[in-house]
């Protein structure tokens, strides 16, 4: 059983305000684009092209290997120019790079229509790639390979908590009738019995847009749950716990409850795998910080580098800068601007320079133990790690750690608690391993 934290969470600046309200803009592709085999949780993806291979938007460039993998997409038209091995986001990977013609000439899959079964759904959402977008990369296909029989709540991420982060807000403005009737369509083939949409209150906005479009398309059977304001809102179980009162036992999936949950970014691709014929090629990235001269809500193709997207917002106030890609809670900081952006880049930081804070003696302020949402004890996994007594591991239950990186927040001593608590879940991991 996981135990939830009644009263956990943090109320962080959101730090939303540059980009909320700017529109999705089409992104220009550049000349050359990057594309990994690794651009998801699993196994890399195996090429399926050769250096001077014609490709058009939508050929495949690498196939899934294995259950947990997935398809790999070109996002322009043009030539495969060459084969590396290459740094990005995901590590070291095999990437093809091609070079765009810009006549955007493109192959999509036969469009599908809402009678389809589920068999039919699932090989589609392999077909076309599909993973989950709110930067996990998990296969959406593994998740919907679900038994139907079993299946009785659909709940949808909407929360987006991360500051700075708002492409899950215009793509619910901007896309709320796709959303809605995506919903629907899964709510139908799997026949189930609740469906909701979970968003924070403050987002009144997509909530009015939403709202709008379930009532446009009779959609009585979708309700929009309001979510309270304190970070995290947006993981699985906590936001399952909140939406239904259900609780996912430790190590189970969303799945083993009874729910289908996906990020309302998900949604939207989803939508265009089926009705449009379109495979994963592109997606929104907020580019945003006080270091960008412009920022901007982008839709881009996969495979840009992230060089060309801070371009295409005027470029950077100062070269002393932190980039980080994701939000300042959870994501990674990273210094080499030619990685591509890939189908889980949500959001690329360019914050004013962090200089690392010396950690001093904990003071026993308990605060990083009333925060954590699932009611662990952050100082005191950090003191096992520390006194190399990994063996504690399980009674402790570090592994049920969601890396919100509240407890690291909210130090006073500057303790890298979520980083102390990841290496020893490292070296649990490894032992169990061999
Ligand atoms: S990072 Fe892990 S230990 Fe820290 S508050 Fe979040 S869930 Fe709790
Ligand atoms: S928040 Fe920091 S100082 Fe307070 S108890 Fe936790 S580790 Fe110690």
């Amino acid at each position: 059983m996981i135990y939830f934290n009644v009263h956990s969470g943090v109320n962080i600046p959101k730090k939303k305000d540059n980009t909320k309200n700017k529109s999705i803009e089409v992104s220009k592709p550049p000349k050359l684009l990057y594309f990994p085999m690794s651009m998801h949780i699993g196994k890399p993806a195996n090429i399926n092209v050769a250096i001077g291979d014609n490709v058009k938007i939508g050929s495949l460039l690498g196939t899934a290997d294995g259950t947990i993998s997935a398809n790999i997409h070109s996002s322009v038209s043009g030539k495969v120019v060459d084969i590396v091995e290459m740094d990005g986001f995901r590590g070291n990977s095999k990437t093809d790079v091609v070079e765009n013609d810009f006549k955007d000439e493109k192959i999509s899959l036969e469009k599908l229509d809402d009678r389809i079964d589920v068999d039919t759904f699932v090989q589609r959402l392999l077909d076309a790639g599909i993973t989950g977008k709110g930067g996990a990369g998990f296969p959406t296909s593994v998740k919907y390979k679900a038994e139907k029989d079993k299946m009785r709540y659909i709940v949808i991420n909407g929360a987006e908590c991360e500051p700075y982060s708002t492409t899950d807000h215009r793509i619910m403005i901007e896309y709320a009738d796709q959303i809605v009737k995506t919903v629907n369509f899964i709510g139908n083939i799997y026949e189930i019995e609740q469906e909701h949409i979970a968003i924070e209150g403050h987002m009144e906005e997509a909530i009015k847009s939403l709202k709008l479009a379930i009532e446009k398309n009779e959609a009585a059977n979708i309700s929009i749950h309001e979510l309270g304001d304190e970070y995290p809102q947006g993981h699985a179980g906590l936001q399952i716990r909140e939406v239904l009162g259900i609780e996912i036992e430790e190590g189970s999936r969303t799945g083993d409850v009874g729910v289908l949950q996906s990020n309302v970014s998900t949604i939207k691709a989803i939508h265009d795998a089926i009705f449009l014929g379109d495979p994963l090629t592109k997606r929104a990235i907020t580019i945003s910080g006080e270091m960008i001269n412009n920022p901007k809500n982008l839709m881009v193709r996969n495979g840009t580098p992230i060089s060309h997207l801070i371009d295409e917002c005027e470029g950077l106030k100062s070269e002393d800068i932190t980039l980080i890609n994701g939000g300042p809670m959870m994501g990674k900081i990273f210094e080499d601007t030619s990685y591509p952006a890939d189908k889980d880049t949500t959001t690329i930081l360019a914050l004013e320079h962090i200089e690392a804070q010396e950690e001093t003696a904990c003071i026993r302020c308990s605060r990083c133990v009333h925060s954590c949402p699932v009611a662990l004890q952050p100082i005191v996994i950090s003191n096992a790690y520390k006194n190399n007594e990994v063996h504690k591991v399980p009674s402790l239950r570090s592994q049920t750690c969601i890396s919100c990186g509240v407890c690291t927040y909210i130090c006073p001593a500057n303790i890298p608690l979520l980083e102390n608590i990841q290496a020893i879940n490292k070296q649990w991991k490894e032992i169990q391993n061999g």
